[in-house]
């Protein structure tokens, strides 16, 4: 089995993980009721898209949005 020559560096550690960093969830303030939701889907809280109620509000949708 291939071996490592050295240990890695905590320097050398923290460099390979600078990239490693996770981007920002996408958000956007819901136009109907002000509540965080992601851009171009129907708002969790009141079930409105585009300006206008699209589904039923609450429940089903509840755990699609992560801010
Ligand atoms: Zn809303």
């Amino acid at each position: 089995m291939a071996v490592p020559k050295r240990k890695t560096s905590p320097s050398r550690r923290g460099m390979r993980r600078s990239h490693q960093a996770l981007p920002r969830e996408a958000h956007a303030d819901c136009s109907n009721c002000g509540e965080l939701k992601r851009p171009h889907h129907v708002c969790p809280q009141c079930g409105h898209y585009d300006g206008r109620e699209v589904v039923t509000a609450g429940r089903a949708l509840k755990s699609s949005v992560r801010v």
